[in-house]
């Protein structure tokens, strides 16, 4: 018997997820269990069914399935809709909502943990991939001044800045290369990675899209790499002088607001916090 909440991806192996979901539902007495469920894509449909059943709650939805699901759901709230992929799936009474919590939750990591406002900053955002999407998003909302978006593929970052350009944001686009970025990092206060680079598994785990020389020390830099919780581009940034964040904060609070919308009520952000910081420490 399958349990009315949980998070479904192929592979699913390596997510902390139940970690710091089950440590929530068990402070708050709810008496479910936070699954992993890994769903192939051509067994995605099937499974999304299966979420409309009377007691489902919800599902937290990670790669490859962010908008696969999308034609499966009954409706997209505007998140969702804007950073087209969803990462939440809620049953409300048998009807399916699509929505997405990244990119609220990095503003709110950003908030919680650095007390960092974006509001009229200038900003980098290294890649253009699913994350960059959510992050665009998030920066949008949050108000920045400027935004670069600077990726390998530069047509790629010309399409999301394209995307989400809208009256007077209207973000810029380039490439890597150290000329490219030497107009615009040194000057900019919050730089994010969204890049893969760093990342553990990845395509290259010791690399970072900028050095410190080209990082102001009154800058924040943030990853969304989480594994490992210190990265190159981390290092850089602290090199620089400037302040470092890893994207736990991110992934956590992307949790908490769909725990919170899933049952209803205020997630014990502490516990939640701590037991993945266990997790993470016990590797
Ligand atoms: P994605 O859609 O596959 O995008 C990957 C990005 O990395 C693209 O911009 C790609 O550039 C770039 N890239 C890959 N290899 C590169 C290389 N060798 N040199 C330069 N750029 C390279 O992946 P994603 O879903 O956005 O995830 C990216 C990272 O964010 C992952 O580490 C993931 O774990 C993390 N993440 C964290 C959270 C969180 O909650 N903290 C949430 C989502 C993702 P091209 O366009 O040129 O290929």
């Amino acid at each position: 018997m399958s349990s009315n909440i949980g998070v479904m991806g192929h592979p699913i192996g390596h997510t902390k997820s139940p970690v710091f979901q089950q440590a929530g539902l068990d402070e708050l007495g709810i008496a479910e269990t936070f699954e992993a469920w890994d769903v192939a894509p051509d067994e995605l449909e099937e499974k999304v069914t299966t979420f409309r059943a009377t007691g489902f709650l919800a599902a937290c939805v990670t790669l490859p399935h962010k908008q696969a699901v999308i034609p499966l759901v009954d409706e997209l709230t505007e998140a969702a809709e804007s950073v087209g992929a969803v990462n939440w799936i809620f049953n409300r009474d048998g009807k399916l909502v699509g929505h997405n919590t990244d990119g609220t939750g990095f503003l709110r990591a950003l908030k919680e943990k650095t007390g960092f406002d974006p509001a009229g900053v200038d900003a980098v955002v290294f890649g253009a991939g699913g994350a960059a999407r959510a992050i665009v998003y998030a920066l949008k909302l949050a108000g920045v001044a400027r935004l670069t978006i600077a990726n390998r593929t530069v047509g790629k970052a010309q399409a999301l800045a394209s995307e989400f350009s809208e009256g007077r944001f209207k973000p810029d686009a380039i490439g890597l290369s150290r000329d490219e970025l030497a107009n615009c990092a040194p000057y900019a206060q919050l730089l994010v990675n969204t890049t893969s680079l760093g990342m553990a598994g990845g395509p290259a785990e010791m690399a970072t899209p900028i050095l410190a020389d080209m990082i102001s020390a009154d800058a924040l830099g943030y990853d969304a790499v989480y594994a490992p919780p210190m990265t190159k581009f981390l290092r850089e940034v602290e090199n620089a002088g400037a302040t470092s964040a890893g994207g736990m904060t991110m992934l956590v609070y992307q949790g908490i607001e769909g725990f919170e919308m899933a049952t209803g009520q205020k997630a014990p952000v502490d516990t939640m916090f701590a037991a993945i910081e266990k997790a993470f420490k016990s590797g």
